[in-house]
């Protein structure tokens, strides 16, 4: 059974990009006669709002989408991604580590060149190799840490290659290696997107993930994190990122107009999806 999920934050109101993205999803579900999830990523909790969250509902009714109980809200499954991490420590491949934003970037322009991945410049492996004893000791003492993924060491354990397929960009080999030392939790939150999305979309049961393509590079590092957690591997389907009329990604930081506010300037849904074919 073909399932699929829309997967907002709760941090702003659903603007034409969302819409887009949720009608993919749907629609996918619907040509297969499949099931239509929703889920809140609401992991990082310092910009989530109540409010927001009712808003989203409220919006995709109001554009005629209709989805499957229960919806699942990542705030509440903080053991699922503990358990997950505990995984992944047991198998040696996390490791704490103790480097602020600055030292990063001290440590980087002290290299005279950083390899740089999707999301940035990669993480240059201050803390990879210290010992027990060293990691220890500045556990006891307060200092705060970050847990990362030793991809280098995760892929050696792994051990072959690891294909993916995307249903409009086809066929790839897991390069996970393109986004260095991943965190994949923090002292504030057990659990990054990076690994929730794993988790959820294997207890969701999703069959399609379907998504914006400025989230296929961080397919090839959830690939790896499924092999690593033996989760069942889902097929992908990246769609494309719904830009405003300079081109730049709509996002709810900027002045994306909002469903809501197109609803009360008196747009019917249908205008809406129109507007985003
Ligand atoms: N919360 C993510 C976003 O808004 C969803 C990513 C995903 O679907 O995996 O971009």
């Amino acid at each position: 059974m073909m399932r699929t999920r829309f997967a907002p934050s709760p941090t702003g109101l659903l603007h034409l990009g969302h819409a887009y993205a949720a009608g993919f999803a749907y629609r996918e579900a619907q040509a297969a006669g499949g099931e239509f999830l929703i889920r809140l990523e609401d992991i990082d909790g310092t910009r989530n709002r109540p409010e927001f969250e009712t808003a989203i509902f409220e919006d995709m009714a109001w554009l005629g989408l209709t989805w499957q109980q229960p919806v699942r809200k990542q705030s509440e499954h903080f053991d699922d991604y503990r358990a997950a991490l505990d995984q992944l420590q047991a198998l040696g491949l996390l490791y704490p580590c103790f480097c602020t934003r600055k030292e990063i970037q001290a440590e980087i322009s002290n290299a005279g060149h950083a390899p740089q991945g999707p999301d940035g410049p990669l993480y240059p492996g201050t803390c990879r190799h210290r010992s027990p004893a060293e990691q220890q000791g500045k556990i006891a003492s307060g200092q705060p840490y970050a847990l990362r993924l030793d991809v280098d060491k995760a892929r050696q354990l792994v051990g072959k290659d690891l294909p993916w397929h995307d249903r409009a960009h086809g066929d790839f080999i897991a390069q996970p290696q393109l986004f260095g030392d991943v965190v994949l939790a923090r002292k504030e939150t057990p659990g990054s997107y990076h690994l929730a999305v794993v988790i959820d979309d294997a207890l969701q049961h999703i069959t399609l993930v379907t998504r914006g393509e400025d989230l296929l590079p961080a397919t090839h590092l959830h690939r790896l994190l499924q092999e690593l957690l033996k989760l069942p591997v889902p097929e992908w389907k990246h769609h494309r990122v719904i830009t405003d009329d300079e081109g730049k990604r709509l996002a709810k930081r900027d002045d994306a107009r909002s469903i809501r506010s197109f609803r009360e300037s008196g747009w019917t849904a249908e205008r809406v999806w129109a507007a985003v074919v």
